[in-house]
């Protein structure tokens, strides 16, 4: 059977901007806000709406609730006030067949529960159809999108065009302890939720360099030199050597999958197709003493770009973007 959307952005097939998420539960924002505030709660189980319920799902629903109050306080409208809702089948307005509830805020809602009415009280059919061909057309425009932010060859009124400046030797040469030959074989250390404390420690006890790179004595180090906001893209070339001789923060920006099948060295993974949403809460991870190396795909992949595009804005740099990607270091390794 073929999934629904929000099946689809539960599996992260679909980028969504997150709220919320735990095992059993994810909060995304409305691609058409109805209110300034418009989440939607979504217990992950497969439930179709409420129709499909059963006593096993008691709690995951009651569950539900304390996650709109919290992300009630969390947007604001705890005091103001919102609405929890759920629409069920055709005539209680539901496109989606995958349980979720509506939480709405941040104006007045007005009355609710009243059917749409004509001036007689009944209610008018051209009014559920115009609905429901406005629904429709917002659910293809919002599925047009998130395909086309998905597709590398997107179209450009959409997807977000990057300055692409590649980076030259003296970019990266101040940086370098030891001006090394590329390394050859990367250390696995560091997991998804890897400090950056620990990564730091990487570099100084990287056993990954050639028998060109010595260890550098500490004095010869260069002092690191922040240059907030420039990111540069990289050779396979210029990556093993900032890999190697210089103090790095590695991110693997593509999906969790993918990461989890493979990455580079000690890489930590920022699916950047949630960049925007993520990065700022993990922010506390990423050390401001380090060049950033980013890397994805490889390709087209602008995956990359998007997670330096949301540090850059928080003030990082130097962002090294290694433009080969997982693609060209798997045929070298
Ligand atoms: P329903 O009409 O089924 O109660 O609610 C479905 C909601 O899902 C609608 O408010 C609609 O705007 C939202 N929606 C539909 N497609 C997407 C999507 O791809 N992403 C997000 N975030 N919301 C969607």
């Amino acid at each position: 059977m073929e999934k629904n959307i929000f099946q689809r952005i539960i599996d992260r097939e679909i980028p969504a901007t997150i709220e919320y998420e735990d095992n059993e539960i994810i909060a995304i924002r409305d691609i058409a806000p109805s209110a300034p505030v418009h989440v939607l709660i979504i217990p992950k189980r497969a439930i179709t709406s409420i129709n499909a319920t059963a006593e096993a799902d008691v709690e995951i629903i009651g569950r539900v609730f304390l996650v709109a109050r919290d992300l009630a306080k969390k947007f604001g409208i705890n005091e103001s006030g919102y609405r929890v809702t759920t629409n069920i089948n055709s005539d209680g307005g539901q496109t989606v067949p995958h349980l979720h509830f509506h939480l709405l805020g941040g104006q007045p809602l007005g009355r609710m529960n009243s059917a749409q009415t004509s001036g007689h009280g009944t209610a008018s059919p051209y009014r559920g159809i115009l609905r429901e061909a406005g629904i429709l057309i917002l659910c293809a425009i919002g599925l047009a999108i998130g395909f086309n932010m998905m597709n590398s060859k997107s179209l450009s009124w959409v997807k977000k065009e990057y300055e692409k400046v590649t980076a030259s030797t003296s970019d990266l040469d101040k940086y370098l302890t030891t001006p090394t030959a590329p390394a050859t074989q990367p250390q696995e250390a560091a997991q998804n939720t890897t400090p950056s404390s620990e990564v730091a420690e990487t570099t100084k006890t990287d056993t990954t360099t050639t028998s060109a790179a010595k260890p550098t004595p500490a004095s010869e180090k260069p002092t690191f030199v922040a240059e907030p906001g420039v990111v540069k893209e990289i050779t396979y070339d210029q990556f093993s050597r900032l890999m190697a001789s210089a103090p790095y923060y590695l991110i693997d920006a593509r999906g969790s999958d993918k990461y989890a099948e493979g990455h580079i060295g000690n890489a930590v993974n920022f699916y950047g197709a949630e960049a925007q949403a993520r990065i700022p809460d993990m922010l506390s991870n990423v050390p401001r003493d380090r060049v950033i190396l980013i890397y994805c795909d490889g390709g087209e992949c602008e995956l990359s770009h998007h997670v330096a595009d949301v540090l850059k804005q928080f003030g990082y740099g130097p962002i090294f973007i290694f433009t080969g990607g997982w693609a060209e270091w798997k045929t070298k390794h």
